[in-house]
């Protein structure tokens, strides 16, 4: 499915886990993931650059409840909201066994995240970790880490959208099977920061929680309404012009 002219997977939980394992199971080639919400959406309209790297993927779930009113606004309503770190969670325990590598994070949150994932996922192995706080000459030592330890999965938690170029720019010389690029998901599993509580999930309330915890989003978060009104918009002339067709 297109929202304004940005690839989203019209799939669920259960569909974008299978297409997962999937991937991890014949690693034909390296393949990423994205999870895309309404303000990488909105900075993807602005920049052509993030819009050709999201619609590179092999996957983008609807991360937020702002991408699934988007779908609804164009009326091609998109089955249900998949979160990144919800989806990343249940692919690690799925109970089938593979390798992962994390990469993002503090060093105390990513190190802390790798010893949780190995207690509570014994069929997982950790094959290694890096925090997210590197420069651009750091990069090949990374890569390098990683394609020594053949990870089938990567979990890229760089933030939006420095996971989604970072991820673009080595496609081709990492040595996985997939990457996801999962956001805050490192620190959600370290317990280093905590998911919106249920009420503000099922009320479509998790920007508003979001908001709460770390007003300097404030401004990025100017997005999310900005892209709904170009939908709207957008949903608006092409009502108009089936109109005048018909
Ligand atoms: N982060 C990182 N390197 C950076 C900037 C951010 O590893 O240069 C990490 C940060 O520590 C956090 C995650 O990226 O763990 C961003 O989480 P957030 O929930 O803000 O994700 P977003 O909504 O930006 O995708």
């Amino acid at each position: 499915m297109d929202i304004l002219g940005i690839k989203i997977d019209n799939t669920d939980m259960e569909k974008a886990l299978e297409k997962a394992c999937d991937a991890l199971s014949d690693r034909a080639s390296f393949r990423y993931i994205f999870t895309p919400n309404a303000e990488i959406c909105m900075a993807a309209i602005k920049d052509n650059s993030l819009m050709e790297v999201l619609n590179s993927s092999f996957m983008n779930i609807p991360d937020g409840d702002g991408v699934v009113l988007a779908s609804k606004i164009l009326k091609t309503p998109l089955k249900e909201k998949v979160p990144g770190c919800v989806f990343v969670q249940n692919l690690l325990g799925m109970g089938k066994s593979f390798s992962v590598y994390l990469l993002g994070a503090s060093h105390d949150s990513v190190s802390t995240a790798a010893k949780k994932i190995q207690s509570l996922y014994p069929h997982i192995t950790v094959a290694g970790y890096h925090d997210g706080f590197f420069n651009v000459d750091q990069e090949k030592e990374i890569i390098d880490n990683i394609n020594t330890e053949k990870p089938d999965l990567i979990i890229v938690g760089l933030g939006a959208p420095k996971q989604e170029f970072f991820i673009y720019k080595h496609r081709h010389n990492i040595h996985s099977g997939l990457a996801i690029g999962a956001g805050g998901t490192i620190d959600i599993i370290s317990g280093f920061s905590k998911r919106a509580p249920e009420f503000f999930c099922k009320h479509k309330l998790e920007w508003f929680y979001r908001l709460l915890k770390q007003p300097a989003r404030f401004k990025r978060m100017l997005n999310i309404p900005l892209f709904l009104i170009k939908c709207r918009q957008h949903a608006r002339k092409a009502f108009k012009k089936k109109n005048r067709r018909t």
